[in-house]
């Protein structure tokens, strides 16, 4: 069986709100020595075809993704499917019923940014988004480092995109019962992206994983670029506890914008399974 050495298994393209788009970042990968790489842009599946092309062209494994967002406990949580069929007719409908919402809450948070004073940023942010119905709040971070609001976009994010700062606005994404429906009626895997970042209580967490597990969930991202070491063994004990396969990411976006580069996260906890044993 192959036995990839550097697998990485959730990035972003410019089909969503990385940097890069599929061929230059599928090129990274292969210059960094991936061996396996998913690319899992977030609610969309429009960059896969081409990232295919180039990781064959390249003469590396492939694996078709996607980052699904998800509302639980008034929190967002992002789930990662792995191994999905892109033509599958499910995904694809409930992909284009979470996009739908996008664009209506980009306005809003334009129109937040307004009442502190700071214009016109609906319009900064969609000139950074290839299309305006995958429109992030990456993408207005981006324009408000443009206009000087703050030196990076972690720090946007900290003064005025996340829950109780001016620009935060309250958005339903997908349920994840529908998620996870959606990624195995497509053949996939599912994973929960980045567990350490979200602000849940111990029980919620608990009871995230809990109904993940029931639901048929398969895994967890136990290595990414958002989890501190504390974290990295944190999930990798909720792993062991949940039978959940483990998954290895950069959760890259772009140079200079990411802090771990792709291909180039931390190797995982040798005991855990990693999830690449369900998709090669
Ligand atoms: P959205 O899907 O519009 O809510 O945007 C979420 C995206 O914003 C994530 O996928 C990251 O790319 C980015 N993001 C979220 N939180 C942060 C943060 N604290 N610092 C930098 N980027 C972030
Ligand atoms: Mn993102
Ligand atoms: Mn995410
Ligand atoms: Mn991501």
């Amino acid at each position: 069986m192959f036995a990839p050495q550097n697998a990485d298994l959730h990035c972003h393209s410019t089909v969503s709100d990385g940097l890069l788009s599929p061929t230059e970042l599928v090129q990274r990968a292969h210059a960094h020595g991936v061996d396996l790489l998913a690319l899992t842009d977030h609610d969309e599946l429009g960059g896969l075809a081409e990232a295919r092309a180039e990781a064959e062209a390249c003469g590396m494994r492939f694996v078709d993704g996607v980052e699904v967002s998800v509302s639980y406990c008034d929190q967002t949580v992002h789930i990662v499917g792995l191994g999905i069929a892109p033509g599958s007719d499910v995904l694809r409908s409930g992909l284009d019923h979470v996009r739908e919402g996008r664009e209506g809450r980009a306005q809003r948070i334009g129109e937040e940014l307004a009442k502190i004073g700071i214009r016109g940023t609906y319009e900064g942010a969609a000139k950074f988004a290839d299309n305006p119905e995958l429109i992030s709040r990456a993408h207005f971070a981006r324009y408000l480092v443009e206009i000087g609001i703050a030196r990076d976009t972690a720090s946007v994010f900290d003064h005025y995109l996340v829950r109780g700062k001016p620009g935060f606005v309250d958005h339903e994404w997908a349920t994840l019962k529908d998620a996870l429906d959606w990624i195995h009626a497509s053949g996939g895997v599912a994973v929960i992206a980045h567990p350490g970042r979200y602000r849940l209580l111990g029980a919620e967490m608990k009871a995230l994983f809990e109904l993940f597990t029931d639901l048929g969930g398969e895994g967890v991202e136990v290595v990414t670029s958002a989890h501190t070491p504390q974290m990295r063994d944190q999930f990798a004990t909720m792993a062991r506890r949940y039978k959940l396969l483990a998954s290895r990411a950069s959760d890259f976006h772009g140079p200079g914008e990411s802090a771990v580069d792709i291909g180039r996260a931390e190797a995982l906890p040798p005991d855990l399974i990693p999830v690449w044993t369900r998709l090669v």
